[in-house]
């Protein structure tokens, strides 16, 4: 296939990322640990479809004969490796059989092409692609959020085309009509966090001491851009104070696109029209704090399953409020926490409440999906009032700390207030957490 041989070629200059150690906190035993994926992605706008190759390290115990990857709709052309024996497709999960082998550590390589109806999205006039939250769907991987790698993106795109990804951008290639960005991000993050988004668009830039802001759209003027995330410097300043762990990467990107709103790490998507609600109100920045905030909590300090999502979300939800009330007030605090609790009080009428700790999360509601942000978020307000302002920014700050780059349940987050206040936090978390 050409897109095949052309993404061969360019692969072969690529420089490939070593071994390193993996946090294995929340992996089970004999659980596969994915070190780094070193994809090579070509996306073609005119039939909305991809064409990958990607490079996965892993560690397994050699007792184990197979293993299994998420897929989504994806086409497998070839799977290749040293230990690899054979390869089978059912459903959205690609297993792998392994012959016999004396390491834990081990590499293959999956060459692959569909069109992905979800994870991805393609838009044509203007032409522009973006992915949201479902890597699978663009990149075979262990989805699970416990499961943290190292990542390497090599996008290929159409020449004149501007391009962001997870990582820092580490060298652009120009061959003929193409494009070729080469990202590198040098920490684990869960592959849910991974992305990329590529579009003719206007760009505005931002440098504030260690960390260069860049904003991204098709249609606003940069004019328009540094407006409407003129607060973005303070937000990250805000979080670092709050988290005590400074902003990591050298770069933090945020794109007016399409219909979503998706952290991913070191950029986010944010819906194009919301641009225009900031423009008129410029008290309406919660969707940009929010994303801003899962650089702390959900992209590096993770939920170890889905069921302590709240731990994501409830977090970045809370921290927007938190953000309000350091810039514009305790009313706009005060204001988002009643609209949090109109929210959750809604769905108790409907009688649909549950634990924030979820038995599991399959196919959540909407108003599942609004407990674990509204909700957690009402219960983060709660736990402040409980242990007053200053231990519980204290505590705040000692589990992120404690946590950061390891993936969390609820009894982690519990243990960490209640070490840094000296306070037994029990009674409040069986009401509201469990
Ligand atoms: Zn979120």
């Amino acid at each position: 296939m050409h897109h095949q041989y052309t993404i061969n070629l360019i692969f072969s200059l690529l420089i490939f990322s070593s071994f390193t150690n993996s946090g294995k906190a929340g992996l089970l035993e004999n659980e596969l640990d994915v070190i780094s994926y070193n994809l090579t992605i070509e996306p073609d706008f005119y039939k909305g479809s991809i064409e990958g190759m990607v490079i996965i390290k892993f560690q397994i115990d050699p007792i184990v004969n197979f293993i299994t990857l998420k897929a989504g709709d994806l086409l497998i052309d070839k799977v290749t490796g040293e230990s690899v024996i054979e390869f089978k497709k059912t459903g959205q999960t690609l297993i792998i059989d392994l012959s016999e082998r004396e390491k834990n550590e081990n590499e293959i390589i999956i060459n692959y092409h569909g069109n992905p109806k979800t994870g991805l999205f393609f838009h044509s006039a203007p032409a522009y692609v973006y992915t949201v939250y479902s890597t699978s769907h663009w990149m075979v991987c262990n989805d699970l959020p416990s499961d943290k790698a190292i990542l390497s993106l090599n996008i290929i795109a159409p020449k004149g085309k501007k391009c962001v990804a997870s990582g820092e951008l580490i060298e652009i290639q120009e061959k003929e009509e193409k494009t070729l960005f080469q990202w590198h991000q040098n920490y684990e993050t869960p592959a849910y966090t991974y992305g990329f988004a590529i579009g003719n668009f206007n760009k505005t830039e931002e440098k504030s001491e260690a960390v260069l802001l860049e904003y991204f759209s098709e249609n606003y003027s940069p004019e328009e851009l540094s407006s409407i995330f003129k607060d973005t410097q303070n937000m990250l300043s805000f979080f670092e104070e709050k988290s005590g762990i400074e902003y990591y990467q050298t770069t933090y990107s945020q794109i007016l696109i399409g219909d979503h709103y998706q952290e991913m790490s070191g950029f986010s998507v944010l819906k194009n029209i919301y641009g225009n609600m900031v423009l008129k109100d410029s008290t309406e920045t919660n969707l940009i704090s929010h994303e801003l905030a899962h650089q702390w909590w959900g992209n590096r300090i993770t939920c170890k399953r889905w069921s302590h999502f709240w731990l994501n979300e409830a977090f970045a939800t809370y921290m927007s409020a938190a953000f309000n009330e350091y810039r514009f007030g305790k009313n706009k605090y005060l204001s988002d926490i009643n609209a949090y609790l109109k929210v959750y009080e809604d769905i108790k009428k409907r009688d649909n409440d549950k634990p924030l700790v979820f038995r599991n999360w399959v196919n959540p509601s909407r108003d599942d999906r609004n407990l674990v942000y509204f909700k957690g978020a009402y219960v983060l307000h709660l736990l402040r009032e409980e242990m007053g302002s200053e231990s519980f920014w204290k505590g705040i700050k000692f589990y992120s700390q404690k946590y950061f780059g390891r993936s969390v349940e609820t009894i982690d987050f519990q243990k960490a207030m209640e070490e840094s206040s000296g306070e037994n936090l029990q009674t409040f978390f069986d009401k509201w957490v469990y």
